[in-house]
């Protein structure tokens, strides 16, 4: 297991809501986060259909483009009556032409559910992908999740993606009714983040 010794962290998303995430849950660590967007990177297309295949990708094109260990995540949500549905596709169902609609991906995910007939509770999970990668081409792997239901109607407006139909195992509230400081102790990326942290920060 390497560690990591460097002093800038290059974390390979353009998407904000992560980077944010990511910036908070290392804050601790006293290491200096660049995004994607800041080192003018553009987005390499995922075309593995696993977490860890995506992740991958996304980690060693920064690390090789910039120079610096590149941490990736490849996260999405995994719906039991959708056959585990949209999964590694969860950000293409909020594709437009005008860019990602996430409330539009939120009703196509209901309107799904519906069609398939399924009784509610909507067990679903949120999983999440590190990967951590050298300009050297070594990588270390780690992953999380957060089990929990799909809830209608949508609710609450902290968060990203699609934390406002997301309830997790005990609470009665959405992800997208949670301060983001209770989100990032119990949510998908937390648990691979304490994973990473330990094993290379440590
Ligand atoms: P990707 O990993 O960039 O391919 O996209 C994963 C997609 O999963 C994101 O665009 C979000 O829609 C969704 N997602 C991942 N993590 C979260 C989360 O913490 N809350 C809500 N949605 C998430």
């Amino acid at each position: 297991m390497r560690k990591f010794t460097e002093d800038t962290l290059l974390v390979a998303t353009h998407n904000a809501g992560k980077l944010e995430e990511i910036s908070n849950l290392l804050a601790p660590y006293g290491v200096r986060v660049v995004g994607a967007a800041d080192k003018g990177l553009g987005e390499p297309d995922e075309t593995e259909t696993t977490f860890v295949g995506n992740a991958r990708i996304k980690a060693h094109a920064a690390a090789k483009a910039t120079g610096l260990p590149a941490l990736s995540d490849d996260s999405g949500i995994e719906i039991d009556a959708l056959n585990g549905a949209p999964g590694v596709y969860t950000a293409d169902w909020a594709e437009t032409e005008t860019g990602r609609d996430f409330v539009m991906a939120m009703s196509k995910t209901h309107d799904k559910l519906v069609q398939s007939g399924t009784a509610q509770p909507w067990t679903a999970r949120f999983c999440c992908t590190l990967v951590l990668a050298w300009p050297d081409g070594h990588d270390e792997v780690f992953a999380g999740t957060v089990e929990g239901w799909v809830v209608w109607p949508m609710r609450g407006r902290e968060g990203h993606g699609y934390d406002p139909i997301f309830q997790p195992v005990g609470y009665e509230i959405t992800f997208g009714e949670m301060d983001r400081w209770e989100k990032n102790r119990i949510s998908h990326r937390a648990d691979a983040f304490n994973k990473l942290v330990k094993r290379c920060f440590g």
